[in-house]
């Protein structure tokens, strides 16, 4: 439990190197009971969804020369919010007590009188040498290592490093904040005795998808990073660790590794795909062209909703369907009994997964997701006079509700939500085409490649050289008609299918 009391208490969360999974699950618990959240630039934006919605969120800090606020004022901030009794998360990146300034904000707070609890963090300082396959200690090779900032110019006189002690000290050197004085942390290193060959590796923005590592030598580091254009934030490890990397560097050959995958499925539903990608080493680039919205007249949904147990038979298309139907059951005072006399039908399977969330297993699902075989199954189904409730999104074809009637079903057809497209997302998708940072894209319905293509504008030529991969040849005929090419098409039409497909697409370019 986390405490509540008059008095308020500050927990001083690390919020892991980078990937939101990596913080602790007491990090979690903390961020779960939040009454003020208090963050900057390295805590990851996901983690925020853990904070109660009517928490207070205040962003203190962009990068190390953009300070939203000072330092005083944070701490002004945590004692003033922890004496009005909140219960506060100050969430800082990695570790809070690894030059995260933690001390100073708990020190604060001790002398403010205000209750305060440190909440560990997984430091960048290992984690990032780690997922670029460098482990700080090894039993061969490094026996200590010490983690050192890179921030304070070495130039400047009085510098607080004992560069002496440090270069022959410590067998692994790992310095933080260190790319913008890279020249004289290296110059300095040298200078003191480690030697010009001694292997030095850049790991940036570790443990996300967008992580990049560099390698060299105290020798040629500064000319590399300089030709990489390499940016912080990122972590300098120095040590003969480094060439263990050959053998341990488990990330870049995850069968997707780097490969950008352009994802343009509406928001809600984009993320299973991108956790999919992420999971085989992918980079998805999420730039939904559409996003879902309520339909603006329940009013025909309601109807169709108010005698519901009429129909013979219910077919759901998609997940948001589901979602949109059951808000709109529920917010009709009915729930799930309400379906007791109909038969389900729900087509794919995590349209089926989002129903039995809701407590009902479909009666019927055909084998394969499209709409060819879903006629050809219900003729296994006497249709004749019967009511069938379809509960679609605006822009559905009408193949489906056409099939059925031609075998006898008496068609409701409501819109349960509708698709509109999003401004904002088609700009950074045009600008992610125009600056080629896009190998592959994917299109998981013939409404996602319209969206596409409507969403950059007829201008075909930005996918040119691209690789196109869709969930199944309904969405293939869809692109094909749209002046696309297709290279890679699922055999199963999921999304699960047609990662599937990219990876042996990946393993065959290899
Ligand atoms: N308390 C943090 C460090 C804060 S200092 C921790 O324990 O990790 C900020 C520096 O940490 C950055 O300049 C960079 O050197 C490093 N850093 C933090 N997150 C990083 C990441 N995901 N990838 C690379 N470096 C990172």
């Amino acid at each position: 439990m986390v405490e509540r009391s008059q008095v308020g208490k500050v927990y001083l969360v690390g919020a892991g190197p980078g990937d939101p999974r990596l913080i602790t699950v007491r990090g979690v618990e903390c961020l779960k009971q939040a009454e003020v959240v208090v963050y900057d630039r390295l805590a990851s934006s996901e983690l925020l969804a853990y904070v109660p919605d009517s928490a207070e969120r205040v962003f203190v800090g962009k990068g190390p020369r953009q300070h939203t606020m000072s330092q005083d004022e944070i701490n002004a901030l945590l004692v003033d919010r922890g004496l009005a009794g909140s219960c506060v998360v100050r969430l800082k990146g990695g570790d809070p007590y690894v030059f995260g300034r933690g001390g100073e904000e708990a020190i604060a707070l001790h002398k403010a009188g205000v209750p305060f609890e440190v909440v560990p963090g997984i430091t960048s300082s290992i984690a990032g040498p780690s997922f670029a396959g460098i482990p700080v200690t090894h039993r061969q090779v490094a026996s200590s290592f010490a983690v050192v900032t890179g921030h304070e110019d070495p130039t400047k006189d009085g510098s607080s490093i004992r560069w002496a002690g440090l270069a022959n000290g410590p067998d692994t050197l790992i310095f933080l904040m260190g790319v913008e004085h890279l020249e004289s942390i290296v110059g300095n290193l040298v200078q003191h005795g480690r030697p010009e060959t001694e292997p030095v590796a850049l790991v940036r923005w570790a443990t996300t998808p967008e992580q990049e590592v560099l390698t060299g030598t105290l020798g040629d580091i500064v000319k590399r990073v300089r030709e990489a254009n390499m940016r912080p934030p990122a972590v300098l490890v120095v040590g003969a660790v480094v060439t263990l990397r050959d053998a341990l560097d488990w990330r870049s050959r995850l069968p997707l590794a780097g490969l950008r995958v352009l994802v343009t499925r509406a928001r809600q539903q984009a993320s299973a795909l991108s956790a999919r990608l992420i999971e085989l080493g992918g980079v998805p680039l999420e730039y939904p062209t559409i996003e879902i919205r309520p339909v603006e007249d329940p009013a025909p949904f309601d109807a169709a909703l108010a005698n519901v147990g009429r129909f013979a038979w219910i077919v759901f298309t998609s997940t948001n369907g589901v979602e949109a139907f059951w808000e709109r059951l529920l917010a009709s005072g009915q729930d799930a009994r309400a379906l007791a006399p109909c038969r389900i039908c729900t087509i794919g399977p995590s349209t089926a997964a989002a129903l039995a969330t809701c407590g009902i297993t479909a009666d019927w699902m055909p084998q394969e997701f499209v709409t060819d075989s879903v006629l050809v199954g219900f003729r296994a189904y006497d249709l004749h006079g019967a009511d069938v409730l379809l509960a679609r999104a605006d822009i559905a074809p009408p193949l489906l509700a056409d099939g059925l009637a031609a075998q006898g079903a008496r068609i409701t057809e409501v819109t349960a939500y509708r698709t509109v497209p999003s401004p904002e997302s088609r700009d950074r998708l045009l600008q992610a085409l125009e600056e080629r940072r896009v190998d592959v894209v994917t299109l998981t319905s013939s409404s996602t490649a319209r969206n596409l293509v409507d969403g950059i504008g007829g201008r075909l030529e930005l996918l040119q050289g691209l690789t196109i991969a869709s969930i199944g040849p309904v969405t293939s005929a869809t692109a094909r008609d749209l002046g696309l090419t297709v290279d890679v098409e699922a055999d199963v039409h999921t999304i699960p299918g047609l990662v599937d497909a990219l990876v042996r697409w990946a393993s065959a370019r290899a």
